[in-house]
């Protein structure tokens, strides 16, 4: 760490600023949000300020002079434009007199630099490269952009206007630091971040006995989440914050490491997955498991692959949490289906050619052959089979016998949206052979017209064309 992040009073003193240009306009503008008073010498005397308030104008001080004589008693830090030797000269004058000064895109002469930042009112984040790579910063801001909520400020400013009133209630430190914890945690955070406060002012105020407040075991929360088919970037912001808040985690094997990864570093992992020929602890133990942590306070989050409510069983966790008189959450997660299709370009509806979606499941033989295919002949139905590996042989005889044409289009998308995905595509009546293409892994099938639009059959059309030619050229 090259330079300290520290937040800087400019209502202590004016703040110098030298030079032209946009750079040097950005910077006004934002010495002004930070409620600075600015001393301002253009050098070339051009001053429009018709972009700023009145209120602000008036805090913008126009000076005359060059680097050499400018007058910096009173001042608190210097900002020049770096262009020439104006930069260099200015930050020795400035260090000589020990302020702090940033010349623009020029770290050798600078004692400090500007982050980029996350500005939520009372909450701001400050974001530094030391100066190596505002790019890599300004990326950085946009995923901590992303994972506050957007009132986070205001929450800080509830807290702040209760502060003393409660101090005065609770002088003991550690007391009045679980207090603010289980305001922020609980439902009166909730309120202020929905924008609430009113109500948030009237629970706080009804507190009679902070101390109690304080003290008494907090509530636990089982939140269902929907991990998305297994790029991490696919989680929802609101599963990145579950995660994030998590005591506890408990996964299903779907879960890819690389979203366990963006758990909360202290929460503990358990693993309660299930997989074919291999049983897992069962959906009652599992359930066992969600209460007692929701019993013990915990914050528990129930990590499933895909989406918790499309053949996650999901409904049935959260049936027994209702039952056992359990809070309770759910966060929708992109199902694998979904996933598969847009890393594919398959658009599962298309004008005209594909007005309905059905999903379904085959597990297994028996399970395909239980299907009522007869139901799903509709050539505009785009059909997403889960589970349907194992099962692709009777998948065709029960769409076949249906009458579907042993043309249709069919993909099978494995592994999708993971670094090792694969898809294939072909017709129905070529489906028991393609699905012993993908390896192992979990797959998805894609059955309909749609197929023939997306990108692997693109790419099979383009060989087709391609290997006539080729023959002919040898
Ligand atoms: N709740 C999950 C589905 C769980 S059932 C969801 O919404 O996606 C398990 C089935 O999901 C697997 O057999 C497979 O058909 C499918 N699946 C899950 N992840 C997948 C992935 N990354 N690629 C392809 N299929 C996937």
């Amino acid at each position: 760490m090259q330079f300290l992040p520290v937040f800087l009073d400019l209502r202590a003193g004016p703040v110098l600023l030298i030079g032209a240009g946009e750079l040097v306009r950005a910077k006004l503008r934002l010495l002004l949000a930070a409620c600075a008073r600015v001393r301002w010498l253009t050098l070339d005397g051009v001053r429009d300020i018709g972009e700023f308030s009145a209120e602000d104008a008036q805090r913008i001080e126009h000076v005359d002079g060059d680097i050499e004589s400018i007058d910096l008693a009173g001042v608190i830090a210097v900002l020049c434009a770096g262009a020439g030797q104006a930069g260099e000269r200015m930050s020795a004058r400035a260090r000589a007199l020990g302020l702090p000064v940033n010349v623009m895109d020029d770290l050798v002469h600078s004692t400090f630099i500007f982050p980029a930042i996350v500005d939520r009112g009372d909450v701001v984040v400050a974001i530094g490269t030391g100066g190596a790579s505002p790019v890599v910063a300004r990326r950085v801001r946009e995923r901590i952009e992303a994972l506050l909520p957007a009132r986070i400020g205001d929450l800080a400013g509830f807290i702040g206007r209760w502060r003393r009133h409660i101090h005065e209630r609770m002088p003991e430190f550690a007391l009045r630091r679980r207090f603010w914890e289980r305001v922020v945690d609980g439902p009166i955070g909730a309120l202020v971040l929905a924008g609430r406060s009113a109500e948030a002012n009237a629970a706080l105020d009804n507190i009679l006995d902070p101390a109690q407040f304080a003290s008494a075991d907090g509530e636990g929360l089982v939140t269902l989440v929907g991990a998305g088919p297994g790029d991490p970037d696919l989680l929802t912001v609101k599963a990145l914050r579950a995660l994030q808040d998590a005591d506890v985690v408990f996964y299903d094997d779907l879960v890819s490491p690389e979203i366990l990864d963006r758990a909360r570093r202290d929460a503990a992992r358990v693993s309660v997955g299930r997989r074919i020929g291999k049983p897992g602890i069962g959906q009652d133990a599992t359930n066992a498991l969600l209460i007692e942590a929701a019993r013990a306070g915990k914050r528990a989050v129930r990590l499933k692959g895909g989406d918790p409510f499309v053949f996650g069983r999901g409904g049935e966790e959260v049936a027994a949490l209702r039952e056992a008189g359990v809070a309770y959450a759910v966060i929708p997660g992109i199902t694998a289906g979904i996933g598969a299709a847009a890393e594919s370009e398959v658009p599962l509806t298309f004008r005209q050619q594909a007005t309905r979606i059905t999903f379904l499941t085959a597990h297994k033989a028996r399970d395909a052959e239980a299907v009522d295919w007869g139901a799903l002949t509709d050539t505009k139905m785009t059909m997403v089979v889960y589970m349907g590996i194992t099962a692709a042989l009777s998948i065709r005889e029960g769409l076949l016998a249906a009458g579907r044409s042993p043309q249709t289009p069919v993909g099978v998308f494995a592994r999708a949206t993971r670094p090792d995905a694969k898809a294939i595509v072909g017709t129905l009546d070529q489906l028991p052979d393609l699905v012993t293409q993908v390896e192992t892994g979990p797959a998805i099938l894609i059955i309909g017209d749609v197929v023939a639009h997306s990108a692997p059959w693109r790419a099979a059309d383009l060989a087709r064309f391609a290997a006539p030619m080729m023959a002919a050229a040898e």
